[in-house]
């Protein structure tokens, strides 16, 4: 029998299981216990549901699954520890989690929900780093180290060890729905950079040179090996912020453009944007190969409160990118948005995460574990986003907000009929 599912849960399991076979990509994640007491597929699930309804640690999701709902949904019947929780994502294999993210993206592609973020045709993936667990002391054999100076009780400097994790992140963004395609842990001794390379290595491998246009990097990655790997090795052209003092580059593009007049004046989000584009400057001696810098002068008014009263204030920020690689049909005010990731920061998928997905608190401390349940959090985060935001009703029509959506999913555990269970 058919029953149709009403509820905001019941909705996302129809959604996740006809657009995305959920059952099957929960089915094939494999863990290395001999004789699981409890079936994987239901530890998964709960992990995968944990993270759509917002739960903080693996001791909540332990409370969470004494739910009668939860257990029909997940198909075990009975509540699973926390320790059970930890033991199993420790012996989780990153690795097909990582190609079933792969798949959902590449499935939402190909059903064209990336075409709104596209800038002039172009689809861009940016990169983002992001540190989780830091603390005083090594906790796993992993754990990066850095000496920090701090002051001690008596206000005097003193310098520590600190421990750490970190993860370089590949995202794609738009108006609304933003994805994370890939992510690459750092390793000890090597900086971000070579992390970044890592991964985008491995996104041309498996995602295709095809699969995106341009590379969007901040300052940090603007070095010659860097722009030399991406734009020439890989094919992908890059554009990155430059930050003045470092690069001659930047000097020289300010004196070429100076007493010019911009080549292109547009309006952005109501900002005079004024663009000087030029052409064939040289990087450094380690990229050889003639950039292209685009400047703009942005200026808008703006309304600030003065004490008791509000005054126009007029507004100026200057940037500069650097283009590397051929992107020469775009002009300069395509370079600026996409420099600029043109989508509100806030629905960038990395702001979400962090802000609404506890992305920099991680439930397990253990090299598997923690990129085990990254990779879970990062499939619930982008399934729940394609539901709330390609599918669902609610959110379209501005009713509610994503973090409602999943208040109200939640809510439909604790109070909604039955969920129709998985066949077979
Ligand atoms: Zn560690």
């Amino acid at each position: 029998m058919n029953s149709r599912p009403f509820t905001q849960l019941g909705q996302f399991v129809h959604y996740a299981t006809q657009h995305f076979d959920l059952p099957l990509l929960a089915g094939g994640w494999t863990d290395s216990r001999p004789q699981p007491e409890i079936p994987g597929r239901a530890v998964g699930l709960s992990l995968v549901l944990g993270e759509v309804v917002g739960s903080p640690s693996l001791l909540q999701l332990e409370q969470e699954t004494k739910l009668p709902q939860w257990q029909r949904w997940v198909g075990y019947p009975g509540p699973i520890s926390h320790d059970t929780f930890g033991y199993v994502a420790e012996r989780l294999d990153p690795e097909p989690l990582r190609r079933a993210v792969r798949w959902i993206n590449r499935k939402l592609k190909r059903g064209k929900a990336f075409e709104a973020g596209k800038v002039k045709g172009l689809l861009a993936v940016n990169l983002d780093a992001n540190e989780q667990f830091c603390s005083d002391h090594r906790c796993c054999q992993d754990c990066l180290s850095r000496e920090i100076t701090c002051q001690n009780a008596d206000g005097q400097e003193v310098k520590k060890t600190q421990y750490y994790h970190k993860q370089v992140y590949a995202q794609l963004s738009g108006p609304e729905l933003s994805v994370i395609l890939d992510f690459e842990p750092m390793r000890q001794g090597e900086e971000e950079c070579a992390a970044a390379l890592r991964l985008l290595r491995r996104m041309r491998q498996k995602y295709g040179p095809r699969f995106l246009d341009v590379v969007v990097v901040d300052s940090w990655y603007a070095t010659g090996p860097f722009l030399k790997t991406v734009a020439e090795g890989l094919g992908w052209p890059v554009v990155t912020v430059l930050k003045q003092e470092r690069y001659e580059v930047y000097q020289e593009a300010q004196a070429l453009s100076r007493g010019q007049k911009p080549a292109q004046v547009v309006e952005r989000d109501g900002r005079q944007v004024e663009i000087w584009d030029v052409r064939a400057l040289r990087f450094s001696d380690s990229y050889t190969t003639p950039v292209r810098v685009v400047r703009a002068r942005e200026r808008w008014q703006q309304r600030v409160q003065q004490g008791l009263e509000w005054v126009t204030e007029a507004k100026e920020q200057n940037w500069l990118w650097g283009v590397a690689g051929d992107l020469d049909s775009a002009e300069g005010a395509v370079i600026r948005d996409l420099g600029h990731g043109r989508w509100k920061i806030e629905n960038h998928a990395f702001g979400q995460l962090t802000q609404h997905w506890h992305l920099t608190h991680c439930a397990h401390h253990h090299p598997v574990a923690m990129a085990a349940l990254l990779w879970i959090k990062i499939l619930a985060f982008t399934l729940f986003h394609a539901f709330a935001i390609l599918h669902g009703k609610l959110f379209r029509l501005g009713r509610a907000t994503l973090q409602e959506v999943r208040q109200q999913i939640y809510r439909s555990l604790l109070c909604g009929p039955p969920v129709p269970l998985f066949s077979g």
